[in-house]
């Protein structure tokens, strides 16, 4: 029988310590080989980019299908989806639509709580006055946006056990939450099939699974003045980043911009010092509502917003090049640009 002598433990206490750092080390060598596979595609009205270990490659098609078929149900154009048929209708029963559409509705009405209407998904009518997107928009006069005014607001959407109501004429609009909430299922959809490490890109909406080689994803954040270069960074894992700006969709008209992001207590493109807002969120649909949200808030009051929430973090970009952060999350935030000045008040 081994006699297990001082000498011996020290021996067998090393050689077993030098098999730990061996393993650990190849483990982290195939974690820096990690190789990852892409696939781009348009939906949800933005290009839409998942990205994810080749092992897992499988899983791709599967990825793509999953938002064709929540833009099915989300979209505000399409005339079949649930979204339209609400909006035609006035009124469906709660077996009429998709699971996934009743729990965004939920979610959305929430967050438009909690940010005192700043995020409301009750715009319909006036996206549709303003029509940005179209060939050649014009600013719609004071008359008819007061009019199309009158048939917003959350608390018109009704939610109960049986249906769901859109009183006094509003039209759901969920623009400013869709590709969060859709980052988000996908997210759960890839953790279920056992993926960890995922970056997923819907537009301005992303969302970074687990981590990149080993170390946290380094997600650009756009320059307002120049979307197709970054102005900083953050780096992150498991965590969503999502970007409003001023900059993502609009017209101008005599000289002036008109954006997509709605006050929805005027019915114009809010107007404020920002030129786009970042938020850090660990749930993407939270990220897109508060990004949309703080937007409209503006500087001060979206500061003071993030500074009551542990969980977010926040970017804010100024019209005259100013950079502000708020929030742990955003610690992580590298200023790239030096067209930007980054300003530590908090
Ligand atoms: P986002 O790019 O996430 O900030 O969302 C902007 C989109 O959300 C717009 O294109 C509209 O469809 C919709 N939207 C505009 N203003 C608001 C608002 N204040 N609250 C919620 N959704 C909005
Ligand atoms: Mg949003």
């Amino acid at each position: 029988m081994m006699r297990w002598t001082g000498k011996r433990i020290i021996w067998t206490a090393a050689l077993l310590l030098l098999g730990a750092v061996l393993l650990l080390s190849v483990a982290f060598a195939e974690g820096r080989r990690e190789r990852f596979e892409e696939e781009t595609f348009f939906a949800m009205d933005t290009v839409i980019t998942i990205k994810v270990p080749a092992k897992d490659k499988q899983v791709l098609p599967e990825c793509r299908k999953l938002v064709e078929e929540l833009e099915e149900a989300f979209s505000r154009t399409i005339p079949e989806s649930d979204i339209s048929r609400l909006n035609e209708g006035g009124k469906l029963g709660i077996s009429e639509l998709s699971a996934d559409t009743v729990s965004l509705l939920n979610r959305s009405l929430e967050l438009a709580v909690e940010t005192g209407g700043a995020f409301d998904p009750t715009l319909g009518q006036l996206s549709k006055l303003w029509n940005i997107g179209a060939e050649e928009p014009v600013v719609p006069d004071n008359r008819a946006v007061s009019e199309a005014l009158e048939h917003t607001g959350y608390e018109n959407l009704r939610i109960s056990g049986q249906e769901v109501i859109l009183q006094n004429g509003i039209e759901l609009d969920l623009g400013g939450i869709a590709k969060g909430y859709a980052a988000d299922l996908l997210k759960d959809e890839l953790n279920r099939r056992g993926v960890e490490d995922a970056l997923l890109i819907l537009g301005g909406n992303v969302y970074a699974m687990g981590d990149n080689r080993s170390s946290p994803w380094k997600i650009g954040v756009s320059d307002p003045a120049d979307s197709s270069r970054i102005m900083g960074t953050v780096s992150v894992s498991d965590c969503s980043v999502v970007t409003s700006g001023d900059y993502q969709r609009y017209f101008e008209q005599d000289g002036r911009r008109y954006h997509h992001i709605f006050n929805p207590e005027t019915g114009v493109p809010a107007e404020n010092n920002l030129s786009s807002v970042t938020v850090l969120h660990r749930e993407s649909a939270a990220a897109d509502a508060y990004s949309t949200a703080l937007f409209v808030m503006g500087l001060q009051k979206g500061i003071q917003f993030a500074a009551e929430r542990e969980e977010m973090g926040v970017i804010f970009v100024t019209k005259d090049n100013k950079v502000y952060t708020a929030g742990k999350l955003a610690e992580s935030f590298l200023l790239k640009s030096e067209q930007y000045q980054y300003e530590t008040q908090n």
